[in-house]
């Protein structure tokens, strides 16, 4: 359920209608839009119909919510949500580029790509220090070390920087670094981590469940948003099909799917869904044109010896080429490349 009211509504009529709802069982979310102010009301299915609220003072009209998950909903916030992570906004009309290593290596090794993917317009890294890998015998990730390169990298170059975390206990180790705080695949469905997140002051990069709907990946959103953090950046990552060419089958549909149903920003990683470096460029500009708000890729600076996922990892110089073509795309669907557009002109 939903209350609609005006952006300029005084607070105790706000008040008044938050508290009524308490009154009755649901639970509050202030959501503020261009020119409403919406209060989501959650509850359990068998929470009282919110009666006498309409003739609330203040209140333009009270709706329901008919997706399955509400908060994340364009019903409930019908323009698009912005993610600001320390100054790069996230879902606006720039489109922002988070690259890097899968997993972090050594201190060397992030520092040379991230200098590298900065120079070509990268304005977030990415690189794994707790790394959720199919074999328990394959490298696990640096961990702390990892985390302490990130931000050591982050204070020399100028890029924030995104990271997984695979374990509720580590959230608070993580945030106290990160810039934003990733949810990777195996975990999309990790309600207890996905909750403990929602209580985080840091975004959330959601990705996709390699075997999940999108429904179910919007009910995932749901789950941290009702612990009231609000900024998820969600990442469509490729699904498990038949086709075994690529590692994972791109869902390229799901972007303008997700836009239509949700007010969140999207963003694609073309790198886990070839599996394949020589498809990464085709399918970042693919996401592009498709309506997605950026992309996150595995760059590294030796992929012959990375220790993760180096067949799908671009050289940097593979990394500025498809820089070049994605700026041309950005330009076709009227969004742009900030940092690149004015090195190249
Ligand atoms: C990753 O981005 O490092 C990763 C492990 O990806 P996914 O969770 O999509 O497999
Ligand atoms: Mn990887």
């Amino acid at each position: 359920m939903i209350v609609v009211m005006n952006v300029n509504v005084e607070e105790p009529k706000v008040e008044a209608v938050k508290d009524k709802l308490h009154q009755m069982g649901y639970k509050t979310h202030l959501i503020y839009g261009t020119a409403r102010l919406v209060i989501g009301a959650i509850g359990q299915e068998s929470s009282v119909a919110p009666t006498g609220i309409e003739t609330m003072p203040g209140v333009e009209k009270v709706m329901r919510v008919m997706a399955p998950y509400k908060l994340v909903s364009r019903e409930v916030k019908s323009d698009d949500s912005i993610i600001d992570v320390g100054g790069v906004e996230i879902g606006g009309n720039e489109i922002v580029v988070m690259a890097g290593p899968c997993a972090v290596e050594s201190y060397e090794q992030i520092s040379e790509i991230a200098r590298g993917v900065q120079e070509s317009g990268a304005q977030i890294m990415r690189g794994g220090a707790f790394k959720p890998r199919s074999s328990p015998y394959s490298f696990q990730g640096l961990e702390e070390e990892g985390l302490q390169y990130l931000a050591k990298v982050r204070s020399e170059v100028n890029l924030k920087f995104v990271t997984e975390v695979i374990t509720p206990t580590d959230v608070e180790l993580v945030s106290s670094y990160a810039d934003i705080i990733q949810v990777g695949a195996r975990n999309m469905q990790n309600y207890t981590l996905l909750r403990e997140l929602g209580r985080s002051e840091k975004p959330v990069l959601l990705k996709r469940g390699y075997a999940s709907t999108i429904e179910e990946w919007l009910m995932a959103a749901e789950y941290i948003m009702n612990e009231g953090n609000y900024q998820i950046i969600l990442c469509e990552r490729g699904i498990r099909t038949f086709e075994n060419y690529t590692r994972n089958t791109l869902d390229i549909s799901a972007v303008p799917i997700v836009k239509q149903l949700s007010h969140l920003p999207v963003i694609v990683d073309p790198s886990h869904s070839a599996g394949n470096w020589r498809l990464v460029s085709a399918l970042s500009n693919a996401a592009i044109a498709a309506g997605a708000d950026g992309i996150l890729v595995e760059v590294h600076n030796l992929p012959d010896e990375a220790l993760c996922d180096g067949a799908q990892s671009l050289t940097i110089e593979n990394y500025q080429q498809m820089m070049e073509e994605l700026k041309k795309v950005a330009v076709a669907v009227n969004r742009y490349l900030p940092l690149f557009s004015t090195k190249l002109e």
